[in-house]
């Protein structure tokens, strides 16, 4: 998939499409339909539309009646609609807009106007989508922050429910931390930190897995549909990574670098347990791990 914002051409006319398209497949994958019932089918099926051209008259359904089916639909609800309309039909533009629909454009086509009304919803559609993948990035690693993860966690508890099938999670944490910012500074801790993020992500990297800064110097790894054995390999492999990142870290108590301890847990979901329950067994066995002298993993599993 593209990173081209997708926009999707309703109109009856053929000359109309061709028209439109040429002017935005430059800048825009476009998609296009003609007429209603294929308009509702495609904004159905193709994922990530960001704009939807409606023209509003139509022969079989017109606009308002597409837009209205739009909105009844869950899948479809949320994609903007601009109108398409003949001068003439100048009036129903506060009809359109007063049912939701973004902006609207004139027929015959200015084309100027068009591809600037175009592109400015593009461009704030562009806006809202970063701030809202912001809103889900820790800003230190640019790991998931603790927000995406507990929306991600819940769901995948309950996809592992639904399935039977097991979920692993593991909670990490940096060795004498503390000790590092105290000797090297808090600037010298937050490259660690990043440095720590990279090496795990190249670890945990397959689709459905997530790495994610829970907090400070913590952090969580969730990895759906991996069992104990499995969970456990990479939560060596990822201990060892960060050691052979080889930072140096003399004071610390266990060895000569920054280490890791991680503690985890995998589970076959129930009804009666949580995603917060699991977190809870994980946290134990960090716990654990740091008490076994630290650079360690410690593992819990319970099958139901
Ligand atoms: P332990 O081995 O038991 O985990 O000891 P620790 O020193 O790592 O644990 P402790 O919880 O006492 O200290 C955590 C330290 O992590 C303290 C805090 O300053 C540091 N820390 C948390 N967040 C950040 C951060 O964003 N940047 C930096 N540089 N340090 C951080
Ligand atoms: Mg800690
Ligand atoms: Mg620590």
């Amino acid at each position: 998939m593209t990173d081209r914002q997708r926009i999707l051409i309703v109109d009856d006319e053929k000359f109309n499409r061709q028209i439109l398209s040429e002017l935005l497949l430059p800048d825009y994958d476009v998609f296009l339909a003609k007429n209603g019932e294929q308009a509702i089918d495609r904004a159905r099926t193709i994922t990530a539309l960001d704009l939807i051209l409606l023209d509003v008259v139509m022969p079989d359904m017109d606009g308002y009646e597409v837009l209205r089916r739009l909105r009844d639909d869950e899948r479809t609800r949320a994609i903007p609609v601009m109108f398409v309309t003949g001068m003439c039909e100048s009036k129903d533009e506060a009809k359109g807009l007063s049912m939701g629909a973004v902006d609207y454009v004139l027929k015959p086509f200015r084309l100027a106007v068009v591809r600037a009304r175009v592109r400015n919803h593009m461009n704030y559609i562009g806006q809202r989508k970063q701030l809202e993948l912001d809103a889900f990035i820790d800003c230190l690693t640019g790991l998931h922050n603790r927000r995406r993860f507990d929306q991600t966690m819940e769901s995948e508890w309950r996809r592992a429910t639904r399935h039977r099938k097991p979920i692993s999670l593991a909670m990490v944490d940096i060795d004498y931390f503390k000790q590092y910012n105290d000797t090297y500074g808090h600037g010298a801790g937050d490259e660690a930190l990043r440095q720590i993020a990279k090496a795990m992500l190249k670890v945990v990297n397959r689709s459905g897995e997530l790495v994610a800064r829970y907090g400070g110097e913590e952090f969580v790894m969730l990895l759906p549909e991996v069992g104990r054995d499995e969970a456990i390999h990479i939560a060596e492999k990822i201990r060892y990574s960060v050691e052979a990142l080889a930072i140096n870290h003399e004071t610390s108590n266990v060895a000569s670098v920054v280490t890791i301890s991680i503690g985890g847990a995998s589970i076959i979901p129930c009804l009666d347990g949580s995603a917060v329950g699991l977190l809870g067994l994980a946290d134990d066995q960090l716990y654990l791990a740091k008490r076994e002298g630290r650079n360690f993993v410690s593992w819990d599993s319970i099958h139901f």
